[in-house]
């Protein structure tokens, strides 16, 4: 592996040590990338010009690069467009709340899981995500607006428990006192719900929120929007959940997309709150974003409201995803797909 910005303390140890240079150097280097966050090896002065160039030769680094950043009017969202090192673009958004600076992150280039609804997932998987171009996108956002980011939600562009190796790592490394420092209270990973790899995670023992994709009362419409239930049963996720819960002590979110007319009635509401009652959790409404590729309507206003004071009649914590960025490129991998759209109808056929 020469993925510099992937590594921690102990490997940047072993790569100064197979350079011939002192132990640490490696810290150095550590602060240098994951607390100075800087972009290239030219602006570490306290190395020696030497060692840089070594490192340059056998571990280049390639910062991403920023190609558009959107700026909302309405709340100062911004939604940024990278390229990595081999052409993919991936997209990230900044939201700027009372509580502080939010980064969402993408954890893959495309995805694979198939949700009906979502833009993300349209053009498949490309490849995942190296955990320093998770971290990266972080730091470039912060470098960019020179204001600290005191929160990461993993709810971009991929699915983050299909790329597992390396958002554990990832975790670790934001969460790191010698880095970012990012509590791990402050992180949440969202998933479809790939069942083994949400017990593996828990046994992590990490302190991070867990966010589940419900999106349906039952198996029945859950299948029809998310092709990841016909792998797991409704029950074996929520088994997952409170595995997970019981692991960690964290209360875990479900995710809940209104889509009009789909799962978004009160006998739906009913349903989900015979599931999930008496579980430690939060939910969380998303009128669905409607996507130009599929004809899903947003739930309208009063039918949200209504669903919401449903839920809370049975306890059950709720709230309505606040829209942020509602003037720019859409959510959910719409920046990226637009793009991608974009310079594929420029290219000669
Ligand atoms: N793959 C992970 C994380 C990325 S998606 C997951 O499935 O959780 C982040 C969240 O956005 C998920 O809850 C996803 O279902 C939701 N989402 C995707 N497309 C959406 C859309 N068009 N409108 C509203 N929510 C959407």
């Amino acid at each position: 592996m020469n993925d510099i910005k992937s590594m921690n303390l102990e490997e940047l140890q072993a790569v100064c040590e197979a350079l011939g240079e002192k132990p640490f150097r490696a810290k150095q280097l550590y602060e240098w990338i994951h607390q100075k966050m800087v972009s290239s090896y030219d602006e570490m002065t306290n190395l020696s010009a030497k060692f840089r160039k070594r490192l340059e030769e056998e571990y280049p680094f390639h910062p991403l690069e920023v190609v558009e950043v959107q700026t909302s009017r309405l709340d100062g969202t911004r939604k940024y467009l990278f390229e990595l090192q081999d052409g993919n673009v991936i997209e990230s958004v900044l939201m700027r709340y009372h509580h502080g600076n939010s980064v969402c992150i993408s954890s893959q280039v495309g995805c694979r899981m198939g949700c009906r609804f979502c833009a993300s997932t349209i053009g498949g998987l490309v490849r995942p995500l190296t955990a320093g171009e998770m971290l990266e996108q972080v730091y470039r956002i912060s470098a960019h607006t020179g204001e600290r980011v005191s929160h990461v939600v993993v709810m971009g562009t991929g699915e983050p428990l299909d790329n597992y190796d390396s958002l554990v790592r990832f975790v670790h490394m934001i969460s790191d006192p010698r880095g970012m420092n990012i509590s791990q209270r402050n992180l949440t990973v969202s998933t479809c719900g790939i069942v083994p790899n949400m017990r593996r995670l828990a046994r992590e023992h990490l302190q991070i929120t867990l966010a589940l994709s419900l999106h349906a009362p039952n198996d029945e419409k859950r299948r029809a929007l998310m092709p990841i239930a016909h792998r797991y049963t409704m029950d074996e996720v929520l088994d997952a959940c409170r595995y997970y819960f019981q692991e960690t002590g964290r209360r875990l979110t479900f995710e809940y997309a209104l889509v009009g007319g789909e799962n978004d009635s009160q006998g739906d509401a009913d349903q989900l709150a015979e599931r999930i009652r008496g579980m430690n959790c939060h939910v969380n409404l998303i009128p669905v974003n409607p996507i130009r590729e599929r004809n899903y309507v947003r739930s309208g206003k009063k039918v949200v409201e209504n669903f919401k004071n449903k839920l809370e009649k049975y306890g059950i914590n709720v709230t309505i995803r606040r829209e942020m960025g509602a003037d720019i490129d859409g959510a959910c991998g719409q920046l990226r797909k637009s793009y991608i759209d974009k310079t594929e109808k420029r290219m000669p056929e």
